[in-house]
């Protein structure tokens, strides 16, 4: 008898040509003629397009003031120099993210202590953040991660209980509520990434958020000095004003802009069709065994917004013990894309433990702490954020609603679960390169 799985000889669960449903961004004439007219104007280095942007997009959060940067990295960097973090400042950030969410730190001669996650959420763990504080935690870095809302009432209670400032790395989760309220809007500062790879994907770029008046000022002292003359109004501000004070030039390219205007006209309504298309992606697979959805529960008013690079959580307790390495196997030659692992716990790398790059005589981590205060986090230190690589696997990111295709896909990883049992003489167990320093160019 031959099987089932298309591993092992069967037939493929995903037979239809996908078309256009993997498609992002979604770019037409609009967005064609909108770049067209920055080119043909000469006005690539210019700021008028991108401060209709920003008026937009703060509008659309709700929030006073925006400003746009180069990239997400940049718009981060600002962020947290416009909290007036400096040296010797601790900030806590989950150690599950994209490095940009606190590496930013070093420049300005802060540092980062790493909290665990949640193994369900996967964002940062309130209960592991008030083990980490220490007297010179200046704030809290939350990141959305994958597009799920963090638990923000328990980590904005922590903030005020210790007075620490909040910032919101959004760059997962354009458009996506907690509560019924946009991610973006909790804590004194946010920033999102818009570079091509996003759920709001605009190019190379990225956009600071805030109610702040002084928060956006010093954003605007530390890297966009075209705009020091008329948006400075602070005193000890102003007398500095003229040249950058980080050093930095973090202007967005107008092509961007451009790009930005036209692709968030469009995103709720694109969002909410992805929207649609996972959730129905993962309504097909409730309760399969050894898979769970990453998902808010239905009806809390928590939403994934674009749902960046989506993923499941893997119980492999429920399927014999059978790697995640063989289980994503399978699934892929069932034709449906799914690989092992996020992002790779931070605390481990080098960079946070041994590297010294500012030739402090010391690792940069630990540099500008106090004489014998070592904040590093060695092996073992941040358990859930060590093995989750091995928990997690990505799922199809669909941009459009066509079920028919979608329940191929579903029936993908629908099938190697239920037939586990064929795929555990095979299985080699894990190999050691699950995971990746960043996710954009890995679920290609
Ligand atoms: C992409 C990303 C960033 C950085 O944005 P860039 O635009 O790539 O510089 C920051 N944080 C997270 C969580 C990201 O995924």
């Amino acid at each position: 008898m031959t099987s089932k799985l298309a591993l092992l000889g069967g037939p493929k669960a995903v037979k239809s040509d996908p078309g256009d449903i993997f498609k992002w961004p979604i770019i037409t004439k609009e967005d064609e003629e909108a770049v067209l007219e920055v080119l043909r104007e000469g006005k690539m280095s210019q700021t008028d397009v991108t401060q209709k942007f920003e008026q937009e997009f703060a509008e659309w959060l709700g929030m006073k003031y925006a400003l746009a940067h180069n990239n997400g990295t940049a718009a981060i960097n600002a962020a947290l120099f416009g909290l007036g973090i400096g040296v010797g400042d601790e900030i806590i950030c989950p150690s599950i993210t994209y490095w940009a969410s606190c590496l930013p730190a070093y420049s300005l001669g802060a540092t980062v202590v790493f909290a665990d996650i949640d193994p369900d959420t996967l964002n940062i763990d309130p209960n592991d953040i008030e083990k980490r504080i220490t007297p010179r935690t200046k704030a809290i870095m939350v990141v959305h991660y994958l597009g799920m809302p963090a638990d923000m009432d328990a980590i904005m209670e922590i903030a005020r209980k210790y007075n620490l400032k909040v910032i919101e790395d959004c760059s997962h989760a354009h458009g996506a509520k907690y509560k019924g309220r946009m991610v973006g809007t909790f804590g004194d500062v946010a920033a999102f990434s818009l570079m091509s790879g996003k759920s709001l994907a605009c190019g190379e770029g990225g956009i600071l958020v805030t109610n702040d008046r002084r928060i956006y000022e010093r954003a605007i002292i530390f890297g966009h000095y075209e705009r020091h003359k008329y948006a400075i109004t602070c005193s000890d501000l102003k007398a500095g004003a003229g040249l950058p004070w980080g050093g930095y030039k973090y202007r967005m390219h107008q092509l961007t802009s451009a790009v930005c205007r036209v692709q968030l006209k469009y995103y709720p309504e694109r969002m909410a069709e992805i929207d649609k298309a996972m959730n129905y992606f993962w309504d097909l697979l409730e309760g399969v065994p050894g898979l769970r959805s990453h998902r808010p529960p239905k009806g809390s008013g928590t939403t994934k917004g674009g749902w960046y690079a989506p993923h499941g959580i893997y119980v492999k307790e429920e399927l014999g013990g059978l790697s995640i390495t063989r289980f994503c196997e399978a699934v892929r030659a069932e034709g449906a894309p799914c690989v092992p692992g996020c992002n790779l716990p931070l605390h481990l790398h080098p960079l946070f433990n041994t590297i010294d790059v500012y030739h402090h005589g010391k690792p940069t981590r630990i540099a500008n702490l106090p004489e014998g205060v070592d904040i590093r986090e060695p092996p073992g230190s941040l358990p859930v954020s060590e093995s989750i690589n091995r928990r997690v696997f990505t799922v199809p990111w669909f941009k459009k609603f066509k079920p028919e295709i979608i329940e191929e896909y579903a029936e993908a990883y629908r099938k190697v679960a239920e037939n586990y049992e064929e795929l555990l003489p095979g299985d080699k167990g894990d190999d050691e390169s699950i995971g990746a320093w960043g996710l954009t160019f890995r679920i290609r």
